[in-house]
This record gives structure tokens, sequence and C-alpha cells, in this order.
């Protein structure tokens, strides 16, 4: 028995080897400290559970539009063009569960064997996997550490070219936290017009910033709405990863492509879900900022904790909830020395090579945790690196 070759090159993510590992550890009687995995720690707000919980009392239990919603999609439209600072269409916005549809489905309905992308590396693993199940050719681009790990720019001008069919950015970055300056956007839009490409820009983490910061979005820079899809959604800004929400912004003649494989794939995102994402957008945003404070606490503390450890720097990211320090000088890969301070420290994190060839020499550690298991995760850290 064979299998299509589309699916050959897929591996799993290297979130979930670590998880798997740690929790053999913890059946073994090992305390674990989770840094591994990508995903708030805070439970969904009330009032937005209490919203889907009403929803699905009320019946709100069937199929219904493909796209989502109207309602939803009028408010998505509506909160996600103001806060960029553009004007979105409900037509353009397309529901789904969870983000990562609105990253797969408008890759498959615009790659084909022949094409080339260009994505981040280190990078979110889903991009690869896409890419190669669409039959085009990965072309990944090196991140700058000096530059906020935007875009190396001289190397990304020697890798577009004309058969660039679709170039990957997110900002802020997992697994880096940097967020992409506006004049790098400028530099990738103006070769975006020149090879006629199109532009996929994952924003899952654009109100995961700090020190009032802003991540820019490349859709808003002249003549790029037409040509880019903007993906979103509710998992991390809202803390609902597992009610699986999220949603693709994108030219109307796009959506109708990807509106049919969301047809034939996933039917349709859950009606009560899309309740509680109503509820999300339109109600208190106090929850938001009271998480993004917390997260900015723990980020000061992990921070100023790696680079107080032998052999580490780590720059202080301003999105997401990742820190990626630099290891380079403890000279042992960052697979070694992950698995080493998951065996001997019981830290559980991630080699940044689990995000691409160009992680090497970087480990990514997520503090969506308490402050106390940063602080105990980072004492367990130094007495494994003073042996070095
Ligand atoms: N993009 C990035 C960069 C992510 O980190 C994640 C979640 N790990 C997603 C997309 C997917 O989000 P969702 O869980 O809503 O599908």
């Amino acid at each position: 028995m064979s299998f299509a070759n589309r699916t050959a090159k897929l591996k799993p993510e290297g979130a979930y080897q670590v998880l798997a590992r740690a929790q053999e550890l913890e059946a073994e009687g090992r305390e674990i400290i989770h840094l591994e995995i990508g995903q708030p720690d805070f439970d969904t707000p009330d009032n937005i559970s209490l919203s889907g919980i009403r929803a699905i009392a009320e019946g709100r239990t069937r199929y219904n539009a493909t796209a989502g919603l109207a309602e939803l999609r009028t408010v998505i439209a509506a909160d996600a063009g103001w806060r960029r600072g553009m004007r979105i269409r409900p037509e353009q916005v397309l529901v789904s569960p969870g983000a990562k549809p609105n990253l797969f489905f408008p890759t498959l309905a615009l790659v084909e064997p022949g094409n080339e992308v260009i994505y981040p590396n280190p990078g979110f693993p889903t991009y690869e996997a896409m890419i190669d199940v669409a039959g085009g050719t990965p072309v990944p681009v090196p991140l700058l550490e000096d530059n906020d790990f935007s875009f190396d720019l001289d190397a990304f001008d020697g890798l577009v070219n004309a058969r660039t069919k679709l170039i990957i950015l997110n900002s802020p970055s997992n697994p880096t936290g940097g967020i992409m300056p506006r004049a790098d956007l400028a530099h990738i839009a103006a070769a975006a017009h020149d090879h006629d490409c199109w532009v996929l820009s994952d924003e899952i983490y654009t109100r995961l910033v700090y020190d009032e910061r802003e991540a820019p979005s490349i859709a808003t820079l002249p003549g790029m709405a037409g040509r880019t899809i903007i993906m979103d959604g509710f998992s991390k800004t809202y803390a609902m990863t597992g009610w699986r929400l999220g949603y693709g912004i994108m030219p109307e003649s796009l959506a109708s492509r990807v509106q049919l494989l969301f047809t034939h794939a996933l039917g349709s995102t859950a009606h009560f879900t899309q309740i509680a994402g109503i509820e999300a957008l339109t109600g208190t945003q106090d929850h938001v900022a009271a998480m993004n404070a917390e997260y900015q606490r723990r980020r000061d503390i992990i921070v100023t904790g790696l680079n107080d450890l032998p052999g580490v720097q780590c720059r202080r990211p301003q999105g997401a909830f990742y820190a990626f320090p630099n290891i380079k000088s403890i000279g042992k890969s960052s697979f070694q020395l992950a698995n080493l301070l998951l065996e001997e420290a019981g830290v559980a994190l991630l080699p940044g090579t689990a995000f691409g060839n160009y992680g090497e020499g970087y480990l990514r550690l997520s503090y969506a945790n308490s402050i106390a298991n940063i602080n105990e995760a980072l004492g367990r850290m130094e007495n494994v690196l003073r042996q070095f």
C-alpha cells in the first residue's frame, strides 16, 4: 500500500514532540515546567464563554454559512479595519475553525508546482507544510537578529524573482517575538509589485504588543490590499485556542475561490463559537488589556533572567509571548541544549531548529506561564548552564 507524495515531507510540530517527552517524564514522577507550548495560560474571559454557552442552550448548533455568520463577518470587517486604519468589506472576510485554514486554503488556491513561496525561517512550521502540500517550492528567508528578527532584506532580494508567487510574513513573529519595521514592509511591498506576487500576512499576534508598540500591516501600504491576505483570529488575543475561531481577509475574487475550498473541506465553522466571537470583538476589551499587561511583566522577568544566565543573550521581544535567546556561545546545538534542559532541569522548551534550520543557535521559550514557574525554570536552567 502506498501514499500520495503530497504528504511525504510533512512533519509533526516540534512543540508536540517535546510535550510528548515531557509527559513521559511526568509519568515517571518528574515535575516539568512547560515553556514549550504557544498558548495563553489564561481561561477564556467569562463574557465570551457565557455567550457561547448561551448560544448552545439556544440551539445554535447547526450548519451555517460557509464563509461565516453575516453578523460576525461585519463585526470582523469593522474591527480589523479600524485597528489597521483601512476599509474592509464583510465580503472579504472568511471565518474559519481556527486561523490555520486561512493559511492553508489561500495557499492551495494560489500556489501550484513551479511556483516559489518565500517564508520566514525560523518561522511557524505550518508555512513549509502548506507550501509542500500545494506542490510549490519553499524558499526560506533568514531573519536578522540585529534588526528585531525582521527579514534579511539582502537575502530576500536575492531570492525573490519572477517565479515567486507568494510571500509569507508573520509580524509579530512566532518564534522570535519580533515586529517587522514599516520600512522593511515597504521594501517587500515594492518587490511584490515588481514581481506581481501575493502576500500572506499572518497577524495572529498583532494585538499582543508591548511598550506601546504597534505592528504595522503590509496590507495598509499603497496598492497592497489587492494582493494581500491578512490572517488573524481569536486564539491568542482572547485566550480561545480550543474554540477554534479565526479569519482571513482577502480580495473578494480570491475569497470566492477559497470559500469553495472551505465548502468542500470544512462545511462551516461552529455556530456557537462564532456567537462567542461576536461577543469577544464587541464586548469589553478590559480582559485583553489585563492579559497583555501580565504578559509584559512576564516578558521583562524572563528576558532579564535569560540574560543573566551564562552564555545566553536575549533580545527584548516586543510582541507575541515568546523569548528567543541566542545560545551560540554555549557550544551545543539547539537540539542538544533543549534536550539537556528537559532531561536534567525538567524545563520543556523548544530548539530554534523546530522552526527551521536558521533557528540553529537559539531556543524558544513561551512565557505564557506564571511568574513563579518562569522564575523556577530560570533557576533550574542556571544550575545546568553553570556546568559548562
Ligand atoms: N500562526 C501562528 C504564527 C501561530 O503561532 C498560530 C498558533 N500557534 C497560528 C497561526 C494558528 O492559530 P489557530 O490556533 O487559531 O489556528
